[in-house]
């Protein structure tokens, strides 16, 4: 061995060198062998058997199951049993690689899974040449076996009997292989690629052989035949410290040296002394064995490494990437965790490589020359495909739509982006795309207040800094010493302060992902704002010219949208609502202009609760000259879908949803607007930077995992609504109740005013609705909890069993 005594580490040192395994020469030869083997079939595979094994005669090329059984007859009985206890323990740990299938919901209605298939047809090649491998027909056989294969197909050269050594066969038959042809070398490899008369054509094909053979491989790979590795010369690392047994030491190196001159073998010693010895004890071993001359060539060229500590010598091995390491050290534990490229590792002074390469389970095929850093051996997993799987449900195609149409619309790829429309258009009953993005684009432009165009977004450093790119990102590198952490000297906050010191995030970056994740939209595509109040005054604010431009509004309807309009100077047309509360499309277009900017479409609507139908919304978008506003603030007890799955098909529907109501986090002030880009992004020029407070965004981030109470809560309301509306009906009193969408009931009792003043006598406050359109005697009821809505209902009966004329007409107020 080349001793070296404490060389500076490198990962690059001339000591790692492998000899450079050129194929080149072996694949110009090998590359005719193959091509007579396609065109020829069986004969060209005799002709070649002929030419570099010997000569077959007519015997067939496939044993017979004759020739396999007779196999166990030729094995002295420690063979067999030999034999039996690797395969069992090499089936027991790769058995325990089977995967179970794990289906994952990746989001509501989306699950995606994966499965393991056998690879259908496979072939080994168990090499003969100067040491019969029957151990490589286990380490391939099992895990075919285990896999699944449907065929499994083993080439091996004859011996002078013409027949495979019979431990091969035995090996062969114990993992259920039928299917064995006496064949070695590029013509073995060819047989199996392309398929002959007799040898059927597999699909990928495994094992270890001569140069030729790994030549052949590379160049069938290139013709649609897998293969397992590109395998070279095989390799032992071997790290020792002064707790090693010299004697254990030389035999691991030895036994690795054995397999030919061109075995690389490396050892990684801490102590001079314990290197002394083993270079004695290589000297006495080496004498008696009989592969010798092999082993000694292999030493010659071989590297000892005299290092200062095992750390150092892990930093070796992991630059080197061998394909067996062997930790002969007192922390071979400890250091097993700093192991990151080697094929399989041998731990302790009890641990020897070739229990690996044998017996103990783990499987001997494993990546050389360096492949160790970036592949792994042969297992189960060589043996199958992992095929993905994908189920989209109703709720997970409206969730999905958005984000996949939007991104194939960014990549250009608009046939992808209708592959999904097509399915929700269906689904949802909605038309293909009208309006092209870009066409979208300048539309919406030219809606957007002229002074608001002009306007520059607010941007700090820091927000350029998280969208990625400002000069921050790649500070020049001179003037900011390496990792440390940039100091945010430009907000004059308060240096000193605690949690709260910092503006918030003026973009809500990661709030606007969650948000889009929940809603299954994208984030460019989402406004958030202090309540969903803030999106509609904001909306007045970027699209209607004061004293020029009108908004729509169908009364009955919610207040904020004409009392915004007022503020903003918005005269407000009126398209009401018919007595039953359905929507009137001619009303609408005779009340639009050209300067009609907004059409708030409040559903389900308030106060009456009741959905505004799909075709009426689908109607107003196609003349609506302006932005037609859905208001789904209520949409979450409504068991009809979001218009939110619509968005990419109309680029002026702006959709207003709330985390006010079914979220229950009124308190937390956080609504939403969804649009088209252009949009929003108008929104957000103008919006305060920092309309969200951290302290928000943080408890709405919180609230976002809690989505399950809130489903629960929902569920609970919507059986209180029912119960509601039944128990209201029958009260003598009560004279309608709406049928309603909402968290709330519209109701008309026989007094409104007399009832309300009543109620706030007993301590129930409801909201008096008598004043509005279509409303008379209206009030508007919140879904309360169990025990309130029992204790109204209770109040309400009580009114009848008092005489609705007298009694509760002078209530004692209880407030
Ligand atoms: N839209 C409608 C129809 C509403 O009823 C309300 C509140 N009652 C809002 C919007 C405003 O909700 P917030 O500002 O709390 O998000």
């Amino acid at each position: 061995m080349q001793i070296t005594r404490f060389p500076v580490f490198d990962p690059n040192s001339p000591l790692l060198e492998r000899p450079t395994a050129n194929l080149a020469g072996f694949r110009a030869q090998a590359q005719p062998m193959l091509e007579e083997v396609r065109i020829g079939g069986d004969a060209a595979v005799r002709r070649l058997v002929q030419r570099f094994d010997k000569p077959l005669s007519d015997m067939p090329l496939e044993l017979s199951s004759a020739d396999i059984s007779a196999a166990a007859g030729k094995l002295p009985l420690e063979l067999k049993v030999a034999i039996r206890q690797a395969y069992n323990n090499i089936r027991a740990f790769h058995l325990s690689q089977c995967e179970t299938v794990n289906v994952v919901e990746t989001q509501p209605g989306v699950r995606c899974w994966r499965r393991s298939t056998p690879i259908d047809k496979v072939g080994l090649y168990v090499p003969g040449g100067s040491a019969p491998l029957f151990s490589t027909a286990l380490m391939l056989g099992v895990p075919a076996q285990i896999a699944g294969c449907e065929e499994v197909v083993l080439c091996t050269p004859a011996q002078d009997d013409l027949l495979p050594h019979p431990a091969v066969l035995y090996a062969a038959s114990l993992c259920g292989i039928t299917r064995i042809f006496r064949i070695g070398g590029v013509q073995a490899i060819g047989a199996m690629a392309y398929g002959t008369e007799s040898v059927p054509k597999v699909w990928k094909i495994f094992g270890p052989g001569n140069r030729w053979v790994t030549a052949a491989k590379q160049l069938v790979s290139l013709d649609g035949v897998a293969i397992d590795m590109v395998a070279g010369p095989s390799e032992v690392a071997v790290v020792a410290d002064a707790s090693a047994d010299p004697a254990a030491v030389a035999a691991d190196l030895l036994s690795q040296a054995e397999h030919g001159a061109d075995s690389q073998v490396l050892l990684l010693c801490t102590d001079e002394l314990l290197l002394q010895k083993i270079q004695t004890e290589l000297d006495s071993q080496l004498s008696v064995l009989p592969r010798r001359e092999l082993a000694a060539g292999a030493l010659q060229q071989s590297q000892a490494i005299l290092v200062q500590n095992t750390a150092e010598a892990m930093d070796w091995v992991n630059a080197y990437a061998p394909e067996h390491l062997i930790l002969q050290t007192a922390d071979a534990a400890h250091l097993a965790s700093q192991v990151r490229n080697a094929g399989s590792v041998f731990l302790g002074h009890l641990t020897p490589e070739s229990a690996g390469d044998y017996a103990s389970g783990t499987n001997h095929t494993l990546p050389t020359g360096g492949y160790a850093r970036s592949g792994a051996g042969v297992s189960l997993d060589s043996f199958v495909k992992k095929i993905t799987f994908q189920e989209i449900t109703r709720e997970g195609l409206q969730n999905l739509a958005p984000t996949v149409t939007t991104m194939a619309r960014a990549e250009g790829l608009e046939a992808h982006a209708r592959a999904v429309e097509v399915r929700s258009s269906r689904e949802f009953g909605v038309r293909s795309l009208e309006v092209g993005i870009g066409v979208a684009e300048n539309i919406l432009n030219d809606l957007v207040r002229e002074n608001i165009r002009l306007l520059k977004p607010y941007s700090s450093a820091r927000d350029e800094f998280k969208a990625g790119n400002s000069e921050l990102q790649t500070p020049n590198s001179e003037l900011r010493t390496p990792n440390t952490e940039l100091s945010f000297l430009d907000a004059n906050e308060n240096s000193l302060g605690g949690p709260w010191k910092r503006y918030p995030d003026a973009r809500q970056h990661e709030l606007k992902h969650s948000v889009g994740q929940l809603k299954g939209v994208a984030p460019e595509q989402i406004f958030l704002g202090n309540g969903s109040d803030e999106a509609i005054d904001l909306l007045m604010r970027v699209f209607v010219e004061p004293g020029r431009d009108n908004i729509i509004l169908m009364p009955p309807t919610y207040g904020m949208y004409a009392v915004q309009a007022g503020i903003h100077g918005a005269a407000v047309r009126k398209a009401p609502l018919r007595t039953d509360f359905s929507p009137d499309v001619e009303a609408v277009r005779q009340a639009t202009d050209e300067h009609s900017k907004l059409l708030f479409i409040c559903s389900p609507n308030n106060p009456s609760g009741n959905r505004i139908p799909d075709g009426f919304v689908e109607d107003v978008l196609k003349f609506f000259p302006g932005l037609v506003v859905v208001d789904e603030a209520y949409i979450d007890f409504s068991d009809k879908p979001s218009w939110l799955t619509r968005l990419s098909q109309h680029p002026r529907l702006v959709v207003l949803q709330t985390f006010s109501k079914a979220w229950g986090l009124a308190g937390l002030r956080i609504g939403m607007a969804f649009a088209h880009p252009t949009v929003i992004g108008a929104l957000d020029k103008i919006k305060y930077p920092y309309n969200l407070s951290s302290a928000n965004i943080g408890l709405l981030f919180e609230a976002l995992g809690k989505k399950k109470v809130v489903d629960e809560q929902v569920k609970t309301l919507l059986a209180e609504r029912r119960r509601l509306e039944t128990e209201l009906s029958k009260l003598p009193l009560v004279e309608k109740v709406f049928p309603s969408d909402a968290n709330f009931l519209l109701v008309r009792v026989r007094d409104a005013a007399k009832v309300y003043q009543y109620l706030i006598g007993q301590g129930i406050v409801v909201r008096r609705r008598d004043g509005e359109l279509h409303c008379e005697n209206g009030l508007r009821i919140t879904v309360g909890t169990p025990e309130e809505n029992t204790n109204l209902l209770q109040a309400l009966k009580e009114i009848g069993i008092r005489s609705i004329d007298h009694d509760f007409l002078n209530p004692q107020p209880q407030l």
